[in-house]
This record gives structure tokens, C-alpha cells and sequence, in this order.
């Protein structure tokens, strides 16, 4: 017996029954993006690995623990993405973008990581990402908060709450590294493996920590806020100001750190508590040093990456879309009428109302079985073609949705003509 290969763990299949829940999300978004003038950018699923490791930091889960990392036949080291930011940089410095014009653009597809699977955390799941280009903010850094805030509006998401801190440039960050480090070495005994790795590489990193214990002693570290230079602070309030002059509410905690090293002023993630533990369904921030760091001039940057897995999760959980019908129209054919007579009309009205779904029933079945497909189809109208009707050259035309509808014959012409009315837009 022949055996049934399976899917790999963490990967998944999207089925018609959902499918549609992808396309409306993902319009929607887009949607945004390009009304604020965003323009969409596509690079490579594969990347050499050294650009991961040069644009994420060797000290992150990211590059340690999580990419799906192999060699070719001649010996080269690939890796498929685990994010798009790295591929943007590059996308933008190798095609010369950034030389002279500041860019919007923003990107969709899958990444991949490999991870312990859970609810909300696949091995191949789907970012929607922004990504802008020479502007230094915090005007630019406030838009794009904003239109983060229509997308959740758009998409009927309601429990969802922005936290923001900020990590200052780099010399601040400096100075305040040491201090951390101090404070964290005073509390070696509390430190799991994983902290103490990081202690000297990546110190920020473990306030993210999830560990109890060491959450507990969090809450007495040094703050970056008593650290900031007059200008991180002013680059910070400006962004402030500006989300409270249009009325988008916030809160700041001031231990959110994004994992990567690039990160430089304003930091944030959109968190629900809808979705359990895995919560975040956008982080981003400002990266003015990472276009720098590839080899591009010096180039301000501020971003974001949305879980569309996560988005697509909460909508099914709160149960807050309607599918739409499959068909508006749907064809029933008498056995003793040819399939070519119902495949020519339905070819005819499709032409000529190129905005109404119609479906013509396929080979041959009783009329009871066809009404039966009609009505799952959520068609409102059926269109009968009858020995009788194809004598006559009309077709009858009866209404799924309302029972007072008298079942009218007609000629092809006034069929269309009917239906245009009946689909208006
Ligand atoms: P986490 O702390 O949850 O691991 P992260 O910091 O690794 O998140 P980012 O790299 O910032 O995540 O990615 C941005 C967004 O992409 C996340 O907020 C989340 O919504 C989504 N995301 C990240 N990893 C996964 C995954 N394995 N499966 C599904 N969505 C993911
Ligand atoms: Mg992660």
C-alpha cells in the first residue's frame, strides 16, 4: 500500500473554506498602504545567509536558533528568509533606490522560521511588511502608526493596544548598556542560560526576557529614559505629540526592546489580548544605522512587520467576517438540453456583466440536484434552461432568496438586461 505523505510539522494548508479570509485581509491592507502611498517591493524567498547574518545580528533567536539554513550543490550557504527587512536593504541598495529619493514601500509574503510550533507561531507564516526610507522622523514614524491604527479599524479589530518606548541613538544606548549589565551581574544567581549568554553580546535583550524570575527583577533595573541624550528625548516626544494631536491613544513601556541590534530611537509593537500568549500582531520601529551597516550611504529607516497568520487567527476566533456567496447567478440545465447550448449562454452573460459570478452546472443531474448546488452556492438567482425554454430561445429565470418572486421568462437580451439591474453596483 502506497504510503500518504504528510505535511511538514509547523506548515500549513489553506483551504477554500478560508482562503477567502486571506484575500480580504491582505486587500485590505494593501488597500492602506497604497492610499497612503506605499509602493510594493518583491524579493527572493532564498538569501545568501551572510546577509541575515550581518543585517539581524549574530546574538538574536533569529539567526542563532531559528532559520532554515542549507547549502547548494557547489557549497554556498543559503537561507530562506526570516524576515524582510534584510532583503529590503539589500532590494533598495542593489537596485539603487536610496541614492537621491526617500521611499514607502511595503512588502507581503511568506517567511520562515523554525520554531516550536504553536498557536500563532508556524514555521512558514506570512508578514506584511512597511518599510521606509530617508526620512528622519517622528512625522513619518507617527503616519505610519496611524495608518497601522486604520488597518486594525478597517479589519474590525477593536482590543488592540499600542505600547511604544524608545531606545534612544547609539551613544545613548551605550552608556546605558553598561549600566545594565552592572545591574544584571548583581543578579547572576536569577540569570538563565540564555540571559547570561546575552549579558555582554546583547544586554537589552533580556528585559524581553519571558522567565518569571527574571521578570520579577525587571521591574528594579535602570531605565533607558534616564539615559536618553535632549535629542532622543525630543525625537521621542515629537512622536508623542504628534499621536496625541490626532488622538491615537498609546502607552509606553519602557522594556520593550525590539531583538535586533540595528534598532535606534522609537520602538513598538500592537498587542492584543485576544490571541493568548502569542499577542504581538505588529512590531517595528526606527533603524537608521542598518542601511549604513550594508554598505549604503547613511540613511534614516523606520518600519514595520505584521503577522498576517496571527490577524487571520483573531478574525476566525472572534468570528467577526461573513463569507461571501460563491455565485450570484447559478445555471440549471435540462438533461434533454446540450451542454454546449448552457456553456454558450453562460459565456454570453458573463461577457457582458463582467461583475456578476455565475456558475453553470456541470455535467449532468436531475433538476432537484441542482437546485440543491444553487442554493449552497448562495446564488440569488437560478436561470433554467428547459427542453421548452430552448425550443422557445428563453430561458426562466427563478429567484433563491425571495418567495413572492414570480418565475419570469425571457429572451437572452432581456436576461442581461434584467440582471444588470438586479447587480447594480
Ligand atoms: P515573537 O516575540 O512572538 O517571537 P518576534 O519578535 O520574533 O515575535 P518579529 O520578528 O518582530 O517577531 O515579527 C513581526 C511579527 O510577525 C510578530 O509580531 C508576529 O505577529 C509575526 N510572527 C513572527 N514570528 C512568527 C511565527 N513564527 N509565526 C507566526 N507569526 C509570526
Ligand atoms: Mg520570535
Amino acid at each position: 500500500m502506497a504510503n500518504k505523505v504528510t505535511r511538514l510539522r509547523g506548515m500549513y494548508d489553506v483551504t477554500p473554506e478560508e482562503v477567502w479570509i486571506w484575500q480580504r485581509l491582505e486587500q485590505t491592507i494593501t488597500g492602506l498602504l497604497h492610499q497612503y502611498g506605499y509602493q510594493e517591493i518583491r524579493f527572493p524567498v532564498l538569501e545568501k545567509t551572510a546577509l541575515f547574518h550581518s543585517a539581524i545580528g549574530e546574538v538574536t533567536d533569529v539567526v542563532e536558533k531559528e532559520m532554515f539554513t542549507f547549502e547548494t550543490r557547489k557549497g554556498e550557504s543559503i537561507s530562506m528568509r526570516p524576515e524582510g527587512t534584510a532583503s529590503t536593504v539589500r532590494t533598495v541598495l542593489q537596485n539603487g533606490m536610496i541614492f537621491n529619493d526617500p521611499q514607502k514601500l511595503w512588502y507581503l509574503g511568506p517567511m520562515f522560521r523554525y520554531e516550536k510550533p504553536q498557536k500563532g507561531r508556524n514555521r512558514q507564516f506570512t508578514q506584511v511588511g512597511a518599510e521606509v526610507f530617508g526620512f528622519e522622523g517622528p512625522d513619518v514614524d507617527a503616519e505610519l502608526l496611524l495608518m497601522t491604527s486604520r488597518m486594525w479599524e478597517a479589519l474590525g479589530l477593536k482590543n488592540v493596544r499600542l505600547e511604544l518606548n524608545t531606545l534612544g541613538t547609539q551613544t545613548c544606548r551605550e552608556a546605558y548598556r553598561n549600566v545594565l549589565i552592572e545591574f544584571f551581574e548583581q543578579h547572576i544567581d536569577v540569570l538563565d542560560d540564555e540571559a547570561k549568554n546575552r549579558l555582554h553580546s546583547n544586554p537589552l535583550r533580556i528585559l524581553d526576557s519571558k522567565n518569571p524570575a527574571i521578570k520579577a527583577i525587571i521591574k528594579d533595573a535602570p531605565q533607558i529614559a534616564d539615559y536618553l541624550s535632549d535629542e532622543a528625548k525630543s525625537h521621542f516626544q515629537g512622536l508623542l505629540d504628534a499621536l496625541d494631536a490626532c488622538g491615537l491613544d498609546y502607552v509606553i513601556n519602557r522594556n520593550l526592546v525590539r531583538g535586533l541590534d540595528y534598532y535606534s530611537h522609537n520602538v513598538f509593537e500592537w498587542i492584543t489580548e485576544d490571541l493568548g500568549a502569542q499577542g504581538t500582531i505588529c512590531a517595528g520601529g526606527r533603524y537608521d544605522k542598518l542601511v549604513e551597516m550594508q554598505g549604503g550611504k547613511p540613511t534614516p529607516a523606520t518600519g514595520f512587520a505584521m503577522g498576517v497568520d496571527r490577524l487571520v487567527e483573531l478574525i476566525k476566533d472572534l468570528n467577526l467576517w461573513q463569507a461571501d456567496r460563491l455565485a450570484d447567478v447559478y445555471l440549471i440545465r435540462d438533461k434533454a438540453v446540450s451542454a454546449q447550448h448552457g456553456l454558450k449562454l453562460s459565456e454570453v452573460i458573463r461577457k457582458a456583466l463582467p461583475n456578476v459570478r455565475l456558475v453553470c452546472n456541470m455535467g449532468e443531474a436531475s433538476f432537484k440536484s441542482q437546485f440543491k448546488k444553487a442554493d449552497k452556492s448562495g446564488a440569488r438567482f437560478a436561470i433554467i434552461l428547459g427542453e421548452a425554454e430552448q425550443n422557445e430561445g428563453v430561458v426562466s429565470v427563478k429567484s433563491m432568496v425571495d418567495r413572492e418572486f414570480q418565475q419570469q421568462t425571457m429572451a437572452p437580451d432581456a436576461l442581461i438586461d434584467f440582471l444588470s439591474k438586479q447587480f447594480e453596483r
